[in-house]
C-alpha cells in the first residue's frame, strides 16, 4: 500500500474487522429476524499521516465461543492490526483513531494502535464510563493513548479534507466523518445510519438513545447525499458487499 508519487491527496481504504449477529430491529425498526452485520473500518491515508475511522472488534473475540462469542464472529485475520499489516502498514504508524463512538464493535481495536491519538466527542467519552449502556467495555477504549476530546466539528488536518461532525442519537456523542478524496467525497456514517434503507426511508432502529437527535442526524446525512457525497452506511451487509476491501476506493466508479 505505500503511497506512491502519483497518489495525490487523501486515499481511503475499507476493511471488515469482525461481524455480529443481532435482531434486525437493532439496526432498522420494526423488522423481524436477525442479521449478521460487518464491523466496518476505514483507513484514511493523508499526506500528513494515517488515521483510522473506527477499529472494529477486539482480538479477544478470536476463537471465543462463550458469552458474547456466541454472537460475535472474529476470524483470525480480522483484528485491525492484521488488516493493516496486510496493507503493509505497521500499526505503530497510525497517528489518529477517530472513534465514531465507543461501543465494542467500533473501539475494540484501539489497544492495537499504541501511538495513535484517539479523537472522540467529549460527551461520548463521558458516557462510555457511565455504566448506563452494556455495549461499552472500558477495557476496549481506556487503553492509555492520548485522548483528544472534541466538542462539535473538527477539521483533522486543517485543510478541509477530513471533517468530523456530530451525528448524535445512537449514542450521546456519536460522530461521523466527511472525507474528501481525489475521486469524490465520502461520508463515513457509523451507526447514525446503519443501512442504505435507513436513509432511503428515514428509518431508525427500535431503540435509540435520543430519537430527535437520531432523526436530525439522518436528515443531515440525507442532505449530504443530495449534495453528491457517497454515504458509507454503518452496518449494511448488502451495501458492504459492494465495497472493495483493502484497495484504494474510487468514488467516481
Ligand atoms: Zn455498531
Amino acid at each position: 500500500m505505500p503511497r506512491s508519487i502519483k497518489d495525490e491527496g487523501v486515499l481511503l481504504y475499507a476493511f471488515t474487522c469482525g461481524y455480529i449477529t443481532l435482531p434486525t430491529s437493532y439496526f432498522i425498526g420494526g423488522e423481524e429476524g436477525k442479521t449478521k452485520v460487518p464491523a466496518c473500518v476505514f483507513l484514511i491515508d493523508h499526506p500528513d499521516g494515517l488515521a483510522l475511522f473506527d477499529t472494529g472488534f477486539s482480538d479477544r473475540f478470536v476463537g471465543l465461543e462463550k458469552g458474547l462469542g456466541k454472537i460475535v464472529d472474529m476470524p483470525p485475520e480480522h483484528p485491525v492490526a492484521d488488516r493493516l499489516r496486510e496493507l503493509e502498514v505497521d500499526p505503530a504508524q497510525i497517528k489518529w483513531i477517530i472513534n465514531s463512538h465507543l461501543h465494542l464493535d467500533h473501539a475494540g481495536g484501539n489497544n492495537m494502535l499504541p501511538n495513535a491519538t484517539v479523537i472522540v466527542q467529549d460527551s461520548e467519552w463521558e458516557f462510555g464510563f457511565s455504566g448506563e449502556d452494556g455495549a461499552y467495555t472500558t477495557e476496549d477504549f481506556d487503553t492509555g493513548q492520548t485522548v483528544k476530546r472534541i466538542i462539535g466539528e473538527h477539521d483533522l488536518f486543517g485543510d478541509g479534507s477530513v471533517i468530523l461532525f456530530p451525528t448524535p442519537g445512537h449514542t450521546p456523542g456519536h460522530q461521523s466523518a466527511r472525507v474528501r478524496t481525489a475521486t469524490g467525497e465520502a461520508v463515513l456514517a457509523g451507526d447514525c445510519c446503519n443501512f442504505r434503507r435507513s436513509l432511503d426511508e428515514l428509518r431508525m432502529p427500535d431503540q435509540v438513545y435520543n430519537a430527535d437527535h437520531y432523526h436530525g442526524s439522518l436528515q443531515r446525512l440525507s442532505a449530504l447525499r443530495r449534495a453528491g457525497a457517497h454515504i458509507f452506511f454503518g452496518h449494511d451487509p448488502d451495501f458492504w458487499a459492494t465495497v472493495p476491501q483493502a484497495e484504494t476506493l474510487d468514488l467516481s466508479a
